[in-house]
């Protein structure tokens, strides 16, 4: 007997035939003997729906965001894992199953003040263990959480990935299963690129990059929370049969794990491409040449929020003029080119130009690391089909290439299968 914490996405929830599927699979695993807690989303396209009112309601004056107070859209968008949660329960319980909900507040998760994006500190699993192991499925709603203001407090989006992770570490479950739409993590996104590979294993480093660089098949934070505590991690499907041979293998459950690289026998050099939409780029042009000009671009920018990205500083001609390049998410330019201008004569800049819709491709692979001319083939491969690069970034495992839009999935095709990564 085992402890297993299984979390499904909004389209493995998203009507009540997929919750009574939902019930399906974790009745499988309650036949089997192990404890069980279910971490759900909202149904999918809720949670947009409800972000969408906050963003049609009138601005608040003096708010403590720019639109709207933080605090409220977190009441609001919250609301759509508190529905799912129920009805798993019902669907649950007409199953004969023992079973309740729970939301954040109740066990609780206790989170940062960082409404919008808060960031998990700690989870009281004392409860939900107790019942746990008196037979009680524990169906938690993910994505949300019990600031210091003992207000509800979500985690950003896809954030009940980070939810079900945070909750595995607390009962130390002997698994985490996130179930979603696809049967696994891919060598890219196989909505892109058909002949994308689903992966047996992913290092927890190359899932970090694939997560942070775009793959949107886990939240960022939940790669690092199982990386930090050693949650065992699969990735699977919810839309296979759940009582399909295999399906309730438990040591080798069909899906992706992610885990140490020590676990992966076969490494290749390259093992993912991950893409990032609507990046901007922003250039100052004819800024002075001199100790602090970084600083006083970036610091202002830092203070108000703005996530910069992929930096380019030309070297100037006479050591006096240069211009300085970055990227920052589409949604930010507005605001910083605001704060640019605030700070123009700090600064010390002739002009800003800025242009938005452009795409950040990444080759990423931990075998990197130990292999020269990884970066070339991708430039190449880029070249030969006529795409424009207009800024590189690279680590030790990854490299970061930004492009024009409209090339997206020609680029993300391309470095697929230069690396030799399409399935045969
Ligand atoms: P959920 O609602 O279950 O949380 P998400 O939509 O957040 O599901 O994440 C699953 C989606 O992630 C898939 O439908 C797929 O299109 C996308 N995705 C992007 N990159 C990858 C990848 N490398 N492997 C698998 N899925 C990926
Ligand atoms: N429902 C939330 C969202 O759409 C959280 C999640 O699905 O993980 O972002
Ligand atoms: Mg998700």
């Amino acid at each position: 007997m085992a402890r297993i914490v299984m979390k499904f996405g909004g389209t493995s929830v998203a009507d009540l035939d997929r919750i009574k599927n939902v019930a399906r699979h974790v009745k499988r695993e309650v036949d089997a003997g192990h404890e069980v807690a279910v971490v759900v989303s909202a149904m999918s396209g809720k949670t947009n729906e409800l972000v969408g009112w906050v963003q049609g309601m009138p601005k608040v004056v003096g708010a403590n965001s720019p639109f709207y107070d933080a605090r409220e859209y977190d009441a609001v968008v919250a609301s759509g894992e508190q529905v799912t949660s129920g009805l798993l329960a019902i669907a649950l319980q007409a199953m004969d199953i023992n079973a309740r909900s729970w939301q954040g507040w109740q066990i609780p998760i206790r989170t940062d003040n960082a409404h919008g994006a808060a960031r998990i500190l700690e989870i009281d699993g004392a409860d939900i263990v107790k019942r746990m192991g008196e037979g009680q499925v524990a169906v938690i709603a993910g994505f949300q959480g019990l600031g210091p203001d003992n207000r509800i407090a979500t985690l950003g989006r896809g954030g009940s990935d980070t939810s079900a992770v945070a909750i595995a570490a607390a009962v130390k479950a002997d698994r985490c299963d996130i179930y979603t739409d696809v049967d696994g993590v891919y060598t890219t996104d196989p909505r892109i690129v058909p002949q994308a590979r689903r992966l047996k294993k992913i290092a927890f480093e190359e899932m970090l990059e694939m997560a942070s660089l775009g793959a949107k098949v886990l939240q960022v934070r939940s790669v690092e929370l199982a990386m930090v505590f050693k949650v065992r991690t699969f990735v699977r499907s919810s839309f296979e049969d759940p009582d399909a041979p295999g399906m309730g293998d438990f040591l080798n459950p069909p899906g992706t794990l992610i885990c140490d690289e020590e676990e992966i026998v076969e490494q290749e050099v390259v093992t993912g491409i991950a893409y990032a939409k609507d990046e901007a780029q922003i250039s100052l042009r004819r800024l002075a040449d001199r100790p602090g000009v970084s600083a006083a671009i970036f610091g202002p920018l830092a203070e108000s929020h703005i996530n910069v990205d992929m930096i380019v500083q030309n070297i100037s001609e006479d050591g006096s003029k240069t211009d300085m390049t970055f990227t920052v998410p589409s949604g930010d330019v507005e605001k910083a080119i605001k704060v640019l201008g605030e700070n123009k004569e700090k600064i010390g800049y002739d002009v800003v130009q800025n242009e938005s819709g452009l795409v950040k491709v990444s080759v990423i692979g931990i075998g990197m690391r130990s292999h020269a001319g990884v970066a070339a083939t991708a430039f190449k491969a880029l070249a030969d089909k006529g795409i424009n690069i207009k800024a590189i970034t690279t680590s030790e495992i990854k490299i970061s290439i930004l492009i024009d839009g409209p090339y997206a999935e020609l680029a993300v095709r391309t470095l697929h299968s230069c690396y030799g990564l399409d399935k045969n």
